[in-house]
């Protein structure tokens, strides 16, 4: 047969050049006076509760079988025909949709979790949000949820915490935090496999427990062999809810056996990838002899780009440059068998918004736990702790810095 026979791959449909249109979409109108209108928090209007709940104790709220989120949500909605409306700040409450809506049946959902923290010089911050609205931004393009300005998104996320944080976070509690949650769902009522041409946008804000210190480390376990979180060519990259929901089950059967997280390998070789919904460290020394600081790439866009694993390591490049190599590469958990037998881990950490920067003590894999170095009477060992503690100084304004975001409050 002759070579021009085989059939040629339609280029335009290859993850490839999906990836290149995402990178380009437009995230406006091209002129101004044309539809669809895009998100534009100028308009944002205020219809504010008259009944504001009691702000319950931490220790309460976070005991609740049920996440208690604050007095007021942000609701954008848009259409194909129309693009968005004006963004209106409200009482929180239920949602109504039909049953028949996209999001309910073909996941057309991304989110965002980010934290908004109550200063020891008693301002009110959130970090790096510019971050988390451009990845918004990504993981709505990838399920055909509509496009926005990431920098409307932040003025939005910011108008809400103007509103609540005084309050909910009150100026004689520094040190606490809240965590606030944008959402964005496809809700066309209509059953047929398409994008759809109705959304919404909603942002909420959340008690959630302080997880970066479970007593004894965070206990890893990998996930089964016959299963993965993420695979070349998929989703693991954008936070849509349906890279969730199906791991849960592996979670579930790694807590009956005492373990925190599921380590998810990928391949036949195994490469470590997530720790739960959190990027990995590990420290260790390489066979050189020289101490390196390691995480998994994100060139085959398998793992979520976390905000916190970037400041990690923009942090680590600058201040540990000295004495560690900082490295973004796959490997495998045989490699970190091996550095276990030769007594060459130094230590490990779960990093993400949820678990801030979280000491990792053990990791279980095919029958045997590889014990990792914590610090002295269960606290972090050196590098998590150095680096904890220089994030959480930005977070808590103990030293003002650009990824810092100060929120405006009424005195
Ligand atoms: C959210 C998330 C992270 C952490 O990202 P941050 O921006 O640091 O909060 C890491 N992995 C997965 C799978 C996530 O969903």
């Amino acid at each position: 047969m002759a070579p021009s026979a085989i059939p040629t791959q339609d280029v335009d449909l290859t993850a490839a050049n999906i990836q290149v249109k995402e990178a380009t979409q437009p995230t406006k109108p091209t002129t101004d006076d044309v539809l669809p209108a895009p998100l534009d928090a100028s308009k944002l209007t205020y219809n504010l509760t008259k009944n504001p709940r009691e702000v319950p104790d931490e220790a309460v709220a976070n005991a609740s079988e049920h996440t208690i989120c604050t007095d007021h949500m942000l609701t954008a909605t848009w259409t194909a025909a129309g693009g968005w409306a004006a963004p209106e700040i409200k009482p929180y409450g239920p949602l109504s949709l039909m049953p028949t809506a996209s999001v309910l049946h073909y996941a057309t959902e991304c989110f965002e979790g980010l934290k908004v923290y109550r200063g020891y010089d008693g301002k009110l911050r959130t970090f790096r949000p510019d971050c988390n609205c451009a990845r918004m931004l990504l993981s709505a393009s990838r399920i055909s949820l509509p496009i926005f300005d990431p920098a409307e998104l932040e003025k939005l996320i910011l108008s809400l915490l103007s509103v609540d944080g005084p309050r909910w976070l009150p100026k004689d509690k520094p040190g606490n935090y809240l965590y606030i949650r944008p959402t964005l769902i496809g809700t066309q009522s209509q059953l047929g496999v398409q994008a759809p041409r109705e959304a919404m946008l909603y942002i909420i804000i959340t008690y959630m427990p302080k997880l970066d210190s479970p007593v004894g480390g965070m206990r890893l376990h990998t996930s089964p062999e016959d299963m993965v979180r993420a695979w070349v060519g998929g989703f693991g990259y954008a936070k849509v809810g349906a890279n969730y929901g199906p791991s849960l089950a592996a979670t579930s059967d790694a807590r009956r056996r005492g373990y925190h997280q599921i380590l998810w390998l990928y391949g036949k070789d195994g490469e470590c990838t997530e720790a739960g919904a959190s990027n990995f460290f590990i420290v260790w020394t390489r066979k050189d002899g020289k101490k390196e600081l390691i995480t998994a790439p994100l060139d085959d866009k398998l793992i979520l780009d976390g905000v916190t694993r970037r400041s990690i390591l923009e942090m680590a490049r600058e201040r540990l440059g000295d004495e560690l190599e900082i490295t973004e590469r796959k490997y495998t958990i045989d490699e970190v068998i091996e550095a276990d037998a030769e007594g060459r881990l130094i230590e490990s950490f779960a990093a993400g918004t949820a678990y801030f920067v979280c000491p990792v003590s053990a990791i279980h894999h095919r029958g045997k736990d590889i014990n990792i170095p914590m610090g002295p009477e269960n606290t972090p060992n050196v590098i998590t702790s150095k680096i904890k503690t220089w994030i959480g100084d930005i977070m808590y304004g103990n030293v003002s810095h650009k990824w810092g975001v100060v929120i405006p409050e009424k005195q």
